[in-house]
């Protein structure tokens, strides 16, 4: 087990159909104990509830720090201490740079970029008085390749600005035995994108893809247990793609 002992904390991890709640089940099942936060309308209890009794389900909005901060001490007061935090929660939209409006903006990099920091800056105190401590965030080839399939520009802006406040944090915690990772997932099928690609599009998507096939939530929950777990214990700072070949740089 790779994770035996570990807790996790995963945000945006209630859709079961997502790239978190797969993180969330394959992290269970690994021996983690985890902590699903989501919104409210998302129901983490329930989520959590399908992994067995030992997982906590806690509703939280990544871009409100109060809720983040209530979130992380809930945790501690159950788990009393984390290890693991998947930076998972976002939205994405379909736009053209001049449809962008200010709220789009707001909304998009909220969740992802703010999102990211203040739910890292939950945990963070933490895990630095335990002198050890796995942060992942979950980018996108959208921030590396100038967008991906679906997202707008702010979508990229918000992953690339991910990547970045990723790298840096990865700089500043080492020193206290924190590691802070990313993965770039490509195409990967879950209800951020279902029904949105036309039947004729996915040919073409396909041919982009060398390993011919569109991305499923476990692909990439096998590379963040990966960099959660001791297995990755000399890797910071890196950026794990996982695109089936979409991108190779
Ligand atoms: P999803 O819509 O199933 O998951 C996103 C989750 O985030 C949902 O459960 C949602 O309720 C939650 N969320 C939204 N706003 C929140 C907030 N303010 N606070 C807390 N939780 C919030 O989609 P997914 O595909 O599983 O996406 C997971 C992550 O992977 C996202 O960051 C997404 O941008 C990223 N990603 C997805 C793909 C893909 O192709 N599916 C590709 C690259 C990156």
């Amino acid at each position: 087990m790779l994770l035996k002992d570990k807790f996790a904390v995963i945000t945006g991890g209630a859709g079961l159909n997502g790239l978190g709640f797969a993180t969330a089940r394959m992290m269970a099942a690994q021996g983690a104990r985890v902590a699903i936060l989501d919104l409210e309308r998302a129901d983490p209890a329930a989520a959590a509830r399908q992994l067995g009794e030992t997982h906590l389900g806690i509703v939280a909005d990544v871009t409100d720090r109060a809720s983040c901060d209530r979130a992380a001490q809930t945790v501690l007061q159950r788990f009393g201490r984390i290890d693991i935090l998947v930076n998972n929660a976002g939205i994405t939209q379909p736009r053209k740079t001049l449809d962008i409006s200010a709220a789009d903006y707001d909304a998009v990099l909220d969740v992802s970029l703010r999102g990211t920091l203040y739910m890292s800056q939950a945990v963070l105190p933490a895990m630095r008085e335990q002198r050890s401590g796995s942060i992942c965030c979950v980018s996108s080839v959208s921030a590396q390749r100038g967008g991906g399939i679906l997202g707008g520009p702010h979508y990229s802006a918000a992953k690339a600005g991910v990547l970045g406040l990723a790298r840096a944090m990865a700089r500043e915690y080492g020193v206290d035995g924190i590691r802070v990772n990313c993965v770039t997932p490509g195409l990967i099928a879950t209800d951020i994108n279902k029904g949105l690609i036309p039947d004729d599009r996915k040919k073409g998507i396909l041919e982009q893809i060398p390993l011919n096939r569109i991305g499923e939530p476990d692909d990439v929950a096998g590379c963040l247990v990966f960099l959660a777990s001791d297995l990755a214990k000399y890797c910071t700072g890196i950026t794990l793609d996982v695109n089936g070949g979409m991108l190779i740089h």
